[in-house]
């Protein structure tokens, strides 16, 4: 049975994109009292929602409210208020309302319980939004804005064409990786449309180009190395790392993708610095060097000696610096980078909306009434639950400003 209140003169909301940040703040809006409507363009909603479950899944991260903030960068200032409104403590209580349990892992990532998979979460989400009388059109792709407050939608089944005008509209189309998920980042040209000048999309935790001679793909093709730190800069990472035959893939190389795109915007050259051995004090590693018997090859010296795996001779043979002692070459072997991969491939996006284009409530400056959500806004974070918990939460904060303009209107 549908609620009294889908009958009822209830103001209209539209929600643009089914992916997180699109139905928790339909979700949000149909338990304050409103009519909601979802327009997808794919088939499904939560495409991209699911990709994350294929990996690890962190649904948020246990870090301390401080230092979660501070991962959201330049827009650490505005988290550190959506943070309030909607935590990982709150993203946990929700998960819990829809009978799916959460832990924290040893590395502070938030995961499902062992009992539940993503797409159990999704299921359960939909059926309350179903629940609360939340109506997801997919299918249907939004063309633009017409007029004040009226929306353009394409129905793809029907071919039908049709305007709609809703009280208030929240906008959360997604970045620009994986467009297959639907998040294929062509809506900023309808923002430019109104006036709104979006920045340029760019690949957030992606891998990493390095190029290999031949010797080492064929040798090494793909192999990771465990517990290592890698530096950019002043910044290190620890973590695992994977070599591939292209370059780098792994947490700690999405880490610092920010820094790598800075280096080579500005035609600096972006060195990497990895350390092999980064829990053992450097006085240690230069004893254990100093045991290292005459005739001992070196890959068996490394393999026995220091436990490092089989690809580090090769990997050291191929970028250690000329000139370079053995201890030096294990703790800060230099990996030029020559580039990012593309954008399509990436975890997330750089780019979008500007903060400076949206308001406190998130509402776009130029048009009263629409605001924004997810990833098409113009942030970025790492991975470990933060690109989640910040669409989680500027959903969340975008029906609480929904909700006050609508009443003040
Ligand atoms: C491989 C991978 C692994 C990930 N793992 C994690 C993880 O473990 N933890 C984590 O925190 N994050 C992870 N993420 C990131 C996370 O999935 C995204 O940050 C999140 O899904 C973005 O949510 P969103 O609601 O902003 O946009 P999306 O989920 O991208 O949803 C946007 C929706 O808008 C729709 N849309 C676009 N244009 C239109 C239009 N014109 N009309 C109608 N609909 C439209 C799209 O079809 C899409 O469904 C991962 C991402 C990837 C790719």
């Amino acid at each position: 049975m549908k609620p009294d209140f889908l009958n009822s003169s209830a103001p209209l909301v539209a929600v643009v994109g089914g992916g997180p940040a699109g139905l928790l703040a339909a979700q949000h809006l149909a338990e304050a009292g409103y009519r909601v409507r979802v327009f997808e363009q794919k088939a499904t909603v939560g495409r991209k929602f699911l990709v994350a479950g294929h990996g690890g899944f962190n649904l948020t991260n246990g870090e301390n409210a401080a230092a979660f903030a501070g991962r959201y960068g330049a827009a650490s200032p505005l988290f550190e208020q959506l943070l309030t409104h909607f935590s990982p403590a709150s993203l946990r209580q929700w998960a819990a309302a829809l009978g799916i349990g959460t832990f924290v892992g040893t590395s502070g990532r938030i995961f499902p319980d062992a009992h539940h998979t993503p797409a159990d979460l999704l299921r359960a989400w939909l059926r309350r939004l179903g629940e609360l009388g939340v109506v997801i059109n997919t299918r249907h792709r939004w063309l633009g804005f017409a007029g004040a407050t009226g929306l353009r939608v394409l129905n793809e089944v029907s071919g039908e064409e049709f305007t709609l005008e809703p009280a208030a509209t929240v906008l959360a189309l997604g970045g620009a990786s994986w467009p297959q998920t639907g998040s294929d980042g062509r809506w900023p040209a309808l923002l430019a449309a109104i006036g709104v000048r979006c920045q340029p999309w760019q690949p957030a935790n992606c891998g990493a180009e390095v190029a290999w001679s031949a010797f080492f793909q064929e040798k090494v093709g793909r192999a990771p190395l465990k517990n290592i730190a890698l530096s950019c800069g002043s910044h290190t990472v620890r973590g695992e790392l994977m070599l591939t035959a292209y370059g780098l893939e792994g947490t700690p190389v999405y880490a610092l993708t920010p820094l790598v795109r800075a280096a080579l915007a500005a035609g600096e050259p972006a060195t990497l610095l990895l350390n092999l051995k980064p829990d053992l004090p450097p006085t240690d590693l230069a004893q254990r060097l100093a045991r290292r018997r005459p005739g001992t090859s070196l890959a068996a010296f490394l393999a026995n000696g220091l436990h490092l795996p089989a690809p580090v001779p090769t990997l050291l043979r191929e970028l250690a610096a000329p000139g370079a002692d053995l201890a030096t070459s294990l703790t800060e072997l230099p990996i030029p980078v020559a580039g990012l991969r593309p954008l399509a491939e990436a975890i997330s996006a750089a780019g979008g909306v500007p903060l400076a284009e949206v308001d406190e409530h998130l509402m776009l400056r130029q048009r009263p009434g629409t605001f924004v959500a997810g990833e098409m806004l113009d942030w970025e974070a790492p991975t470990g639950g933060y690109l989640l918990q910040g669409c989680f939460s500027t959903g969340a904060w975008a029906a609480t400003g929904v909700r006050q303009w609508l009443a003040a209107q």
